[in-house]
């Protein structure tokens, strides 16, 4: 009997350990799939945010400019034959189509040049651009690389012209096309080669990222393309030098070795707006030194250099891209502007008037 009563006790009291037990485990079980929740619902908010920051990370980190000038001039042409036909041409589409059908290989001139005709060829026989560059999986680097070199190059602009059948009448006239210029005034002389990427010793080894213009002391420098003075004043390697970066804030161009004593346009502060062919400087052979306004460069020259971003951390920061300009200076020669001096300085002889394509 007091054996039964004990294990009467014994199993009662095991029991209730057991509904113990299973309350607590229950708890723990249920406490532990709470947190779980909890943590994965933080851990996939993590991820998705580390998503969305790798995301607004993902810019072109490098890109070249190589396309040949025969095929700049082809590409160009096309663009403005046809401006306001039936069959429009972009020359952004069709420089980036003809690179990325050939994957990036677009040395040999007269094949990419081919592959333009047969592409417009086939744009006039009314097939559709989309189709065509539907299995080029490059297409879509290739234009926002040139796109973002190129993209002010074109567009409408006015010119004051001579009316004809009436003496001494000018007006604007609308056109259509190449409305850069290139950085040396009408009617001075200077020479070049493309010696993009040579190397180059004072400070430290490095390559040349630019286009050295060859030319006389004085010669009046052009702005190219509209935009904002972003820097302007005494840099060691530079000189005197300017930087200006366009609208659309892909373009950076920068002026180097500008003259001693009076480098810029007077009038020319950081921030300004300048218009595409306005006169900003004055070519020199300034810089290589950490003392101001030293001339230290052998030749004369205007340092002309292009740096393409993407995003605003390659600015000053990594991932710099400067592109070879030569075949752009080139390009650019075709629109020179002429200069007319005023007071101390020059300015642009302008019968051109831009329209924003903003
Ligand atoms: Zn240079």
């Amino acid at each position: 009997m007091r054996d039964n009563i004990l294990n009467k006790n014994i199993k009662r009291n095991f029991i209730s350990l057991t509904k113990n037990n299973i309350i607590f485990t229950v708890s723990v079980i249920v406490l532990i799939i709470i947190a779980s929740a909890l943590f994965l619902n933080y851990a996939v908010r993590a991820n998705s945010g580390a998503e969305n920051s790798d995301k607004s990370k993902e810019y072109i980190k490098w890109m070249e400019f190589n396309v040949p000038y025969s095929t700049l001039d082809k590409a160009l042409k096309y663009d403005i034959e046809s401006y306001g036909k039936e069959t429009p041409l972009n020359w952004i589409e069709i420089l980036a189509y003809i690179t990325a059908k050939n994957w990036g290989n677009i040395t040999d001139e007269k094949k990419i040049n081919r592959d333009i005709d047969a592409l417009v060829k086939d744009l006039r026989a009314d097939k559709l651009f989309d189709e065509l560059k539907a299995d080029l999986k490059q297409y879509d680097y290739f234009f926002e690389a040139y796109n973002a070199v190129l993209n002010g190059y074109l567009g409408e602009y006015e010119v004051l012209e001579v009316v004809k059948d009436e003496s001494d009448k000018e007006e604007w006239v609308k056109k259509y096309g190449l409305k850069v210029f290139s950085p040396i005034a009408r009617g001075y002389g200077y020479s070049h080669y493309d010696d993009f990427g040579n190397s180059r010793s004072y400070g430290y080894r490095r390559k040349h990222l630019g286009n050295d213009i060859m030319g006389s002391i004085g010669t009046p420098i052009i702005a190219v393309e509209d935009g904002y003075i972003e820097s302007l004043g005494w840099n060691q390697y530079g000189g005197w030098r300017v930087g200006i970066r366009t609208h659309d804030k892909k373009r950076y161009y920068y002026y180097a070795h500008l003259r001693k004593d009076h480098p810029f346009n007077l009038k020319l502060k950081e921030g300004d707006f300048v218009q595409a062919g306005d006169v900003i400087g004055y070519l020199g052979m300034t810089g290589y030194s950490t003392k101001e306004n030293v001339n230290n460069i052998t030749i004369p020259h205007l340092h002309f250099g292009i740096q393409i971003i993407f995003d605003e951390v390659q600015k000053d920061g990594i991932n710099q891209i400067w592109i070879d300009a030569y075949n752009i200076v080139k390009l650019l020669s075709r629109n020179r502007m002429p200069v007319v001096k005023v007071d101390k300085d020059f300015e642009a002889a302008k019968k051109i008037n831009m329209i924003p394509t903003d």
